[in-house]
């Protein structure tokens, strides 16, 4: 994976908390590359440790163990200057947009911010006009520029931390769970407005969601975790079609099928049993406790990530 053209690499990664005298292993040794322009979805349960693991490649926590590169430079050791390349080229759209946008600042101002930390424009018209073309670029019109995030829908709200986020122009764009508090009516138009953005900027999108049906068309790839693990990793395409992780397995099969006929005749995969507590994981692999397939190897040691078609990984002993 040392090869350049991953625009971001994140090797053996592990974000460990300290609470009282346990360690909570939020994330716990994941390993996958994202190339330049791609968008890779990164689906779980919540407690799966996908947020935490975007909010540690952005720099938002330190890092446990293991790496991450951006454009092969460790961001663990990176020197001011490249730390400040990174910190601009790195940003995150968060889940819940209002409670991510200050009430008291106008959304001219909140989405500013970054431009003026930056000192990114000479005097305030200039100013003005980015913030002007960033709200048009969301959808947005510039007379909202004056008015306070409470005037506006959570897609609204949504679309304001986008044009937040793109303010000083970043490569790279952390998605946790963008689409998860909104309506379903409203989530397909915030999709639409990340795959427009994307070919419009070139930008490469980490994109964090708890259901496989909302990454389905925004992804490239998909990264299943499970318990701070990654379970599987390939193409969306083959992913859907098929899906080689038991785990993966189960949350496919909850997913409705328009098709009356084709969902009426269907198996589903009920899992049985609650995601066992992050604090006290199960020995070996972590979804084995749920696993309809679990032999006596797995409560031994966890399987380790392997290639089992071109492109398609997964952690499995029954590969
Ligand atoms: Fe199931 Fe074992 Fe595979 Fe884990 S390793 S998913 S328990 S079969």
């Amino acid at each position: 994976m040392a090869e350049q053209k991953y625009i971001l690499e994140v090797q053996d990664m592990k974000k460990h908390f300290a609470i009282g005298n346990k360690k909570l292993k939020a994330v716990d040794g994941i390993t996958f590359g994202v190339r330049k322009g791609e968008t890779l979805g990164i689906v779980g349960e919540s407690g799966c440790g996908k947020s935490t693991a975007g909010k540690t490649i952005i720099g938002l926590y330190g890092i446990t163990a293991g790496d991450v590169l951006y454009n092969g430079k460790s961001i663990k050791n990176m020197n001011p200057k490249d730390r400040r390349n990174y910190t601009r080229s790195m940003q995150m759209v968060f889940q819940d947009p209002y409670a991510s946008l200050n009430p008291r600042m106008t959304v001219g101002d909140v989405i500013a911010e970054g431009i003026d930390i930056h000192g990114l424009v000479k005097n305030r018209r200039e100013r003005a006009e980015r913030v002007h073309s960033l709200l048009e670029a969301v959808g947005l019109n510039s007379e909202h520029a004056g008015r306070f995030p409470h005037e506006f829908s959570g897609g609204q709200r949504q679309r304001i931390g986008i044009a937040r986020a793109l303010a000083i122009e970043p490569e790279f764009i952390v998605a946790d769970e963008p689409i998860s508090a909104l309506d379903v009516s409203v989530q397909a138009q915030v999709i639409n407005l990340f795959q427009k953005l994307q070919k419009e900027r070139g930008l490469t999108y980490l994109f964090i969601a708890h259901d496989l049906a909302m990454v389905k068309h925004i992804s490239d790839r998909i990264g299943v975790m499970y318990l701070g693990k990654m379970m599987e990793l390939t193409t969306s395409a083959k992913l859907y079609a098929k899906p080689l992780h038991p785990y993966t397995q189960s949350l496919l099969s909850a997913i409705p099928i328009p098709d009356p006929e084709v969902e009426r005749t269907r198996e589903r995969i009920i899992l049985q049993g609650e995601v066992p507590s992050p604090l006290n994981p199960p020995s070996g692999c972590p979804f084995r406790t749920r696993c309809p397939h679990a032999m006596d190897v797995c409560a031994k040691e966890m399987p380790p990530m392997k290639e089992i078609e071109e492109g398609h990984f997964a952690a499995c002993y029954l590969y």
